[in-house]
């Protein structure tokens, strides 16, 4: 079910599937999207400093009177707050604007050239600290991996990557499994742009589902966490009901050879 959890290296638990609000606009955008989702059942919330909306994301859940420990929020560090005392001021930054007492995730955002490392030391003292539960990264690539991890005890608990049918980043997801770094999809729908392709419409009658259900079932069948974005009600209950069917291995496959490698979003190796 949507409440359903993965154990990430370090013993915290994280829901499977999540909401993602970038673009969704601070004020009554953020609160009614994020109140329709919370009585969906989305506990995951996936936000960041870059997006502009972390007060109205605050605000949402502690309206929601959900115990503060059954939701499990995600900010990162926008590229401009890179290195190490940036990043430190950034995260009480994002935590104030939260009001929260703690972060459950902290990623940095981009694999700024230079920066990153010195930014992963400012999120391991937040981490010791105890005010962030878990840290990860976004948008790294295996060089990227490799440098931190040859360079930190003990790594992301996660990488969070733009990942869909169209982009499976095969060897990355091989790479993270291997390291034990759990992998989430960014723009897991392509934003859209793929859910009229039909061999995902054939699938998605065959189990009486849309595309784009399918296509969630089909980051989950691989334990890839999706945060897909809406604000639209039909849309967020739409892509929260992805737990009653299964893809057959034959599905997955199909499904599998629609990949091109093909990116919508920036190139984490061209961001600097
Ligand atoms: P997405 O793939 O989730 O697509 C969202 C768009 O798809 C919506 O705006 C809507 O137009 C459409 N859509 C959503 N549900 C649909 C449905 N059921 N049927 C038809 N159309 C539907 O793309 P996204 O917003 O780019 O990515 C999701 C989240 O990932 C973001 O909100 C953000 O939290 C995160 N993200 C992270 C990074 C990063 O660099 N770490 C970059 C981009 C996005």
């Amino acid at each position: 079910s949507i409440y359903d959890k993965i154990k990430l290296h370090n013993g915290v638990e994280m829901p499977i599937l999540g909401l993602g609000v970038y673009k969704v606009e601070q004020g009554n955008q953020i609160e009614e999207t994020i109140h329709t989702a919370l009585e969906l059942g989305y506990r995951l919330i996936d936000t960041a400093s870059f997006y502009q909306n972390e007060e109205g994301v605050g605000m949402a859940i502690r309206n929601s009177g959900i115990p503060r420990e059954e939701l499990f929020i995600t900010s990162k560090v926008w590229n401009s707050d890179q290195g190490y005392d940036n990043a430190l001021r950034a995260f009480d930054d994002s935590l104030e604007k939260l009001g929260l007492e703690y972060l459950d995730l902290y990623l940095i955002h981009w694999p700024v050239k230079g920066k990153y490392i010195e930014t992963w030391r400012a999120l391991e003292k937040r981490y010791q600290e105890g005010r962030v539960k878990a840290i990860g990264v976004s948008n790294f690539t295996i060089h990227h991996l490799q440098d931190l991890l040859s360079q930190s005890k003990e790594g992301p608990v996660i990488n969070q990557v733009e990942l869909h049918p169209l982009l499976a980043q095969t060897e990355l997801r091989e790479y993270c499994r291997q390291n034990d770094i759990a992998v989430e999809a960014w723009s897991p729908l392509s934003r859209g742009r793929f859910l009229n392709e039909p061999i995902l419409g054939n699938i998605a009658d065959r189990h009486g589902k849309t595309p784009a259900q399918v296509i969630l079932r089909w980051h989950l069948q691989h334990d890839i966490i999706p945060i897909p974005k809406s604000v639209t009600p039909s849309r967020l209950k739409e892509n929260a009901d992805v737990f009653n069917f299964r893809l057959s291995e034959q599905e997955i496959a199909e499904i599998d050879g629609l990949n091109k490698e093909q990116r919508f979003g920036a190139d984490p190796d061209y961001i600097d």
